[in-house]
């Protein structure tokens, strides 16, 4: 199953419409850009999947620039125990330390591999975008290559 957010529908992707389910949120937003939505299924993510996901964005230094949107896409991802496209590196990037799978649409597309991530150097955690410090342990980031 598929979680999309606003970014990929706007990318245009289009996936087999029994394979998505998407928040009511992310429907209200582009439904009225992109009419190809309405065959997918919208689905409200529970309220203890959103207390999860608001806690892990808090403790990776996320949650500032997460949209209600952005929320309710990862909580549904984990409801559905979903895959989410997005090319917003802030959901994918609580997305990993969630353990949620995501893609962003440009790999559905053309598959082009993504080059780098931040590994902090006390802790060992991934991230996918450069933070100062590591958001859990305070340590320093290095920048490795993604296979
Ligand atoms: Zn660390």
């Amino acid at each position: 199953m598929y979680v999309l957010d606003t970014s990929a529908i706007l990318a245009g992707l289009a996936l087999p419409p029994s394979e998505v389910v998407i928040p009511p949120s992310v429907y209200s937003e582009v439904h009225y850009k992109s009419p190809d939505i309405e065959m997918y299924e919208i689905v409200s993510p529970g309220d203890e999947f959103v207390s999860k996901v608001v806690k892990a964005s808090k403790k990776t230094g996320d949650y500032e620039v997460l949209s209600r949107t952005d929320v309710d896409v990862l909580a549904l991802a984990l409801q559905v125990n979903g895959v989410i496209i997005t090319d917003d590196y802030a959901i994918q990037n609580v997305a990993h330390f969630m353990g949620i799978k995501y893609e962003t649409a440009e790999m559905l597309g053309i598959k082009e591999a993504r080059k780098w991530k931040w590994r902090c150097e006390s802790c060992g955690r991934y991230y996918r975008k450069k933070y100062e410090h590591c958001p859990v342990c305070g340590g320093r980031l290095r920048r490795v290559r993604d296979k």
